[in-house]
């Protein structure tokens, strides 16, 4: 999942970043309006959060533009305390949903969760195939009503093969999803990821279509 943070503030922006890769997301973090513009031009981004108060342009400006290309992208937008009337602004001009400085990253990432959520269209937060279930709520993963110890990577991983079980997801996409620009990216790290996952959860869960991508059967 590729989030974008925009927020000039440095310990806020490293903040959220950290607590967003905990959470197995690869963020990226811009600090001003016009690189948030560019970027949300350049990469289709599963999620935004939107600082207002920014230099160079304004968060709202950069809202506005979003919406007038109908970019659909949900966007958290985060505003100073007393600016109530910056909030009201901020869901006129297409924003999903706002939180207040400061705010809690367990807030943060439960936003997160419900925007991501309401986007996939899902009223059920649960993804289930067959007897394995992923929880994007409660990080957990059951398998036969089991418990399955994933890292934060593997989980995000089978979370985007659980979303469209039968279609084959590309190693250029994986990578693309798994880790934000800048980041190193070892050549066999996705790979790595799915053996580990095909060693927990059985091998017949992940289908290797050579030169095409990966893909969880729609039913095992
Ligand atoms: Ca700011």
């Amino acid at each position: 999942m590729r989030v974008l943070i925009v927020e000039d503030d440095e310990m806020i922006g490293a903040a959220v970043r950290r607590g967003l890769e905990g959470e197995g997301y690869a963020p990226d973090w811009v600090q001003d309006g016009v690189s948030a513009a560019r970027a949300l031009r350049d990469v289709a981004y599963d999620l935004v959060i939107l600082d207002l108060g920014l230099p160079r342009r304004g968060g709202l400006e950069v809202l506005a533009e979003l919406r007038r290309r109908r970019d659909a992208v949900p966007v958290l937008v985060v505003t100073a305390r007393d600016a109530v009337s910056d909030r009201v602004r901020g869901l006129d001009a297409g924003a999903d949903d706002y939180l207040v400085k400061p705010f809690d990253l367990d807030e943060l990432a439960a936003r997160v969760r419900a925007l991501l959520r309401r986007k996939g269209g899902r009223a059920e937060p649960l993804l289930e195939i067959g007897d394995l279930a992923l929880d994007p709520a409660a990080h957990e993963v059951r398998l036969a009503g089991a418990p399955v110890a994933l890292s934060a990577r593997e989980f995000a991983l089978l979370r985007i093969l659980m979303e469209h079980p039968g279609r084959p997801v590309s190693r250029a996409e994986l990578e693309d999803r798994l880790y934000g620009w800048g980041r190193e990216v070892e050549s066999n790290a996705v790979e790595v990821h799915i053996h580990a996952l095909r060693r927990k959860l059985g091998s017949q869960w992940i289908r290797n279509l050579r030169g095409v991508g990966w893909l969880i059967p729609e039913r095992t």
